[in-house]
């Protein structure tokens, strides 16, 4: 069971798809602040922020103020390493290289502890994931030299079993009830290892600012360790985040799921497959061309048109022209899925091009044979 509050439910570990009402209530319950036009105007470049992917956010303005000070601030996230990449873990990968970008210093881990509490996958077993997975973030453009960047794996860091020890002794089974609901002890466990992750720059680097660009289902994971900090660690700040909205399923569906193989792909994947799904994804398309160009299409619920706006589209203004030619039908299905496929594939191809030459370093800095 996931935390429940007036009926409304978050569960880390089961990220369901949360729609504009539930995000409504999220903002209104557990306070998380709305990425206002004023902020927006300040990090422009960031095309998640720009595009209102990025639709929330928690203290925030202590990154701002940490660049307008030339202070040092962090970026920290992370995989959980079973399975490939795929159109969920790109976006919160391309967060952390644009905060990178920004001027954070990178913090990225691999979460195999959770791995194993979440799915039974040994830490022997997710070595090979782990490398995948790494090397897909290097082939995104993370910037890998030692003082923009630092990598670990939960079960080989000693820093964040340490804090999980320490903080351990402020939680109760009654917080983590209130947070998660019953669960098992590991995934308990696995939560307060993610606490020791979200702190680890700070212990590491001294107090600064860290932002944890996470989708909104996460936002547990934040609220335990935001309380945790300001309770155990006085002198550093509170870890903040920014909130994207989740991709749904391709096919309509309501999110990307291992069990519906049509409602995902990933960056492994052959490019007949991959091109097979985009073939049968959901669009905002009427029945037949006559509807369309009478009707118009109805682009915000188009998969053709969120994987474009997301990922695949970095002109702004052709993704606003994509957009209108859409709704007054000038713009049809098949001529637009066709320009989808063509992107999508090519960066499959070109990714995996770059990343297969990635596989050896990243092999190496996790230390795997
Ligand atoms: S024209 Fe494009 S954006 Fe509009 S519904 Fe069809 S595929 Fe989606």
């Amino acid at each position: 069971m996931a935390h429940e509050n007036n009926g409304f439910k978050i569960d880390p570990w089961s990220s369901s798809n949360i729609d504009d009402d539930d995000i409504e209530k999220l903002v209104k319950e557990f306070g998380i602040e709305r990425m206002d036009e004023n902020i927006r105007q300040k990090v422009l470049q960031n095309r998640f922020i720009r595009r209102k992917i990025i639709f929330g956010h928690r203290s925030l303005n202590d990154v701002f103020k940490a660049i307008e000070s030339k202070n040092p601030w962090a970026v920290m996230s992370g995989i959980k390493p079973s399975g490939s990449f795929h159109l969920g873990t790109l976006t919160t990968a391309l967060e952390i290289v644009e905060f990178q970008r920004m001027g954070a210093k990178a913090y990225y881990c691999i979460a195999d502890i959770e791995s194993w509490e979440d799915n039974g996958i040994s830490y022997e077993e997710a070595e090979q994931d782990a490398v995948d997975n790494l090397a897909d973030i290097l082939a995104l453009g993370l910037d890998t030299t030692p003082k923009r960047t630092y990598i670990w794996r939960q079960s080989r860091e000693p820093i964040v079993k340490d804090v999980c020890f320490k903080v351990g002794r402020l939680v109760t089974q009654n917080m983590l009830n209130a947070i998660y609901g019953e669960k098992p002890f590991g995934l308990y466990l696995a939560a307060l290892i993610q606490v020791g992750d979200i702190v680890l720059p700070q212990v590491m680097d001294g107090p600064q600012p860290t932002i944890v660009p996470v989708g909104i289902d996460q936002d547990p994971h934040l609220r335990l360790t935001r309380d945790l900090t300001e309770r155990y660690y006085k002198s550093f700040f509170k870890p903040g985040a920014t909130y994207h909205r989740l991709l749904p399923g391709l096919d309509g569906s309501d999110k990307m799921s291992k069990r519906n193989p049509n409602s995902y792909f990933t960056f492994n994947e052959p490019l007949e497959s991959i091109e097979k799904k985009l073939k049968g994804a959901f669009t905002g398309g009427r029945r037949n061309k006559k509807e369309q160009q009478e009707l118009g299409g109805e682009p915000q619920k188009c998969m053709i048109y969120k994987i474009l706006m997301y990922h695949f589209e970095p002109d702004d203004k052709k993704l606003a022209e994509e957009f209108e030619g859409c709704i007054k039908g000038e713009l049809l299905c098949g001529e637009h899925k066709k320009t989808c496929i063509e992107r999508v594939l090519n960066f499959i191809k070109e990714h995996q091009e770059k990343k297969e030459k990635l596989i050896e370093k990243a092999r190496n800095m996790l230390d795997v044979q």
